[in-house]
């Protein structure tokens, strides 16, 4: 049974922060809001990543490996995690701490996952991972993120775009450039493949 009670509290915690990684990409880091006119902290949120982040990469989705210290605002601050996740787990310790805990953990992994799956997308180094087949599902994710910049909002999670309605649906031409940017090795076997 306590078994039973973690996995629902993960399986919760996935689901909350899936909302929570749409709502902070789509509204802080994309528009103009409240708090970046009134702070240079979310000004610079929002003009790292609308801006730099998604001028750097609209063209071209991945350059060359990344030069120490440099990033392109490709990842996120994973000690700071664990402090952004208290309003939140705050109320979900009012029913349970262990449910606290495993979202502080949930919130912790996603920036940790986020930092190497973003920076795999747009600085490939064939990491270990990079063959794993959620992998390539997440890459070609964000691919469309950065062909419809006001679609396809979830990173790691993606769950809420599905409930929100904010999924890109790639057509023809998308699917063309995508796997010949994404997957260059295999465009000649596709070609192939179509014209049998
Ligand atoms: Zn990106
Ligand atoms: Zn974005």
């Amino acid at each position: 049974m306590f078994i039973l009670q973690m996995f629902g509290w993960l399986v919760f915690s996935c689901i909350l922060m899936s909302f929570i990684e749409h709502q902070v990409h789509a509204q802080l880091m994309h528009r103009r809001n409240y708090f970046s006119d009134r702070s240079p902290k979310y000004k610079r949120v929002f003009e790292a990543h609308a801006i730099k982040h998604h001028g750097h990469y609209s063209k071209i989705f991945s350059d060359e490996p990344v030069p120490e210290g440099e990033d392109e605002e490709i990842r996120l601050t994973v000690h700071k995690a664990p402090m952004k996740s208290i309003p939140a787990a705050a109320l979900i310790a009012l029913f349970s701490w262990q449910g606290a805990m495993i979202f502080v953990a949930v919130i912790t992994f996603h920036h940790w996952a986020w930092n190497k799956i973003h920076l795999e997308m747009h600085k490939p180094e064939k990491r270990g991972f990079s063959n794993w087949p959620i992998y390539k599902f997440l890459a070609e994710y964000h691919w469309l993120h950065h062909r419809y910049p006001n679609k396809n909002f979830n990173v790691v999670f993606p769950f809420a775009d599905y409930v929100l309605g904010t999924c890109a649906k790639p057509n023809a031409e998308d699917l063309r450039l995508m796997h010949a940017q994404l997957e260059p090795e295999l465009v000649p076997q596709r070609e192939y493949a179509n014209v049998r």
